[in-house]
């Protein structure tokens, strides 16, 4: 008999409610804003842990990524507008002046290049996500990385080297739709918990969210204060979680 499956999988509802609530208790601020995506970054590494363990058991897959695999890294990356900020904080303060300024005019280029590209268009063209180090491939980001790089797990190396290499990206990743619930499921409830309190809130592209944070004087309280500041990074939903 096959084994119960113990796996706590996040759902929209249930990733709302519980965003809805930590805000009621915490209020609306830059602050409660930024904790809450570190909260859900931990929840999702414990979450996919467990994920990796079952599939493991249940399945047979084995993750084949590893630190300076980064053939993934070379498409749209989509986040919700608190991970842009997580990630523009993480940026002032893990690196250096010199090395984020260096890091900063990167990624600035990067949207400029690709502005109105799909993923897709990006693979094809193997648009390097502007955080994929040139030197070693290491994720510059890792510890900040938002949820979509997160829940990307492919049981098959050669087949993301072959997707790359023929730049055809239809080559299936073998990965687990399990590990893409909870990303879903949060990208959803920022939506559904931020809007009813008057946020303009939709998927962003990461790269043009940062530039328009960069760009926009006290970007985040006017955001919260209900200004429509991202609609130059909006992407459409199809684009919002897929490998290409
Ligand atoms: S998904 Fe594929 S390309 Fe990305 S880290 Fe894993 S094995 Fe490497
Ligand atoms: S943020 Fe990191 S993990 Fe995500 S696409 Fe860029 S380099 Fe890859």
């Amino acid at each position: 008999m096959a084994a119960m499956s113990t796996l706590h999988i996040p759902t929209p509802e249930s990733a709302t409610a519980l965003l809805s609530r930590y805000f009621a208790e915490e209020g609306l601020s830059g602050e409660s804003l930024l904790r809450a995506v570190d909260l859900i970054q931990q929840r999702t590494e414990v979450f996919l842990d467990d994920a990796l363990a079952e599939v493991r058991e249940t399945a047979d897959f084995e993750s084949a990524c590893t630190a300076g695999c980064g053939y993934c890294c070379h498409t749209l990356v989509s986040v919700s507008p608190p991970e842009a900020f997580y990630v523009a904080q993480h940026l002032e303060t893990a690196f250096e002046p010199e090395a984020r300024e260096t890091l900063k005019a990167r990624v600035l280029a990067y949207a400029k290049r690709t502005k109105g590209m799909d993923g897709g268009q990006r693979y094809v063209l193997r648009e390097a996500c502007p955080f994929l180090r040139d030197e070693d491939w290491y994720c510059g980001l890792h510890t900040a990385r938002p949820l979509v790089c997160r829940a990307m797990h492919s049981g098959s190396l050669p087949s993301c080297k072959k997707a790359f290499e023929t730049r055809d990206a239809t080559v299936p990743t073998n990965t687990m739709a399990v590990f893409f619930e909870n990303t879903k499921a949060y990208m959803s409830a920022y939506v559904s918990a931020l809007r009813p309190r008057g946020v303009a809130i939709y998927p962003v592209e990461l790269s043009t969210a940062l530039a328009v944070i960069w760009s926009e004087p006290d970007a985040m309280e006017r955001w919260l204060g209900g200004e429509d500041l991202f609609d130059s990074a909006r992407i459409p939903v199809k684009e919002v979680i897929k490998r290409v």
